[in-house]
């Protein structure tokens, strides 16, 4: 039997808490983005920090009802980029970011950043690495990245499972509609464009 664990989640102040539920290798996408909208989220939220020398940032796909929020969901709120933006979710606490959704899809994007766990775990927690938008990294495409098609099967095979599998529900962001459980925030398109001439988005 493939290892899973649960991954407890937590933002930097410790007010959200939550955890992720039976991952590991065979249960989650490991991916790194590098696209301009994430980057552009994270000077939003005033969190550089979290992205790394080539912008990339590090998000785990799981099932979205096997993320749970234990504590502080008061704390959680949506952001989009544009109107057809992804659901960002964030702990206004402390301004960490938490999760990416899509309303229909059955999957969560986890912020590495948001998860308790020691960096040197995270192969054997989440799978080998895969790199998305690796064309709009900082200083060109980082070494080895890119989708192979072993990877390609491996997030298509998830993504077709959670789905067939209903793993979609129950979830504290979406209710049975689909419908956001807190109303989003949409940046303007101004406010969106001026976030992307960051120099380093
Ligand atoms: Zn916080
Ligand atoms: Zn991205």
């Amino acid at each position: 039997m493939p290892v899973t664990r649960d991954v407890p989640v937590r933002c930097r102040c410790g007010h959200l808490r939550g955890v992720a539920r039976e991952v590991g290798p065979a249960t989650a996408n490991h991916g790194y983005c590098y696209c301009h909208d994430c980057r552009a989220y994270l000077h939003w939220l005033e969190r550089e920090d979290l992205h790394d020398a080539r912008g990339g940032t590090a998000i785990i796909q799981v099932a979205r009802a096997r993320f749970e929020v234990t504590e502080g969901t008061d704390q959680l709120q949506c952001v989009r980029l544009s109107p057809k933006g992804l659901h960002r979710w964030y702990a206004r606490c402390c301004r960490t970011p938490i999760a990416n959704t899509v309303p229909a899809l059955p999957f969560v994007g986890i912020a590495r950043g948001a998860f308790e766990l020691p960096g040197a775990e995270d192969t054997a927690t989440f799978g080998p690495r895969l790199s998305a938008w690796a064309g709009a990294a900082l200083g060109g495409p980082p070494p080895g990245a890119g989708l192979t098609a072993r990877g390609l099967v491996h997030v298509t095979r998830l993504l077709a499972t959670w789905a067939l599998l209903g793993h979609g529900h129950p979830t504290p962001l979406f209710d049975r509609e689909n419908r956001p459980t807190v109303t989003p925030v949409v940046l303007s398109r101004e406010e969106r464009q001026r976030l992307r001439e960051h120099p380093r988005a």
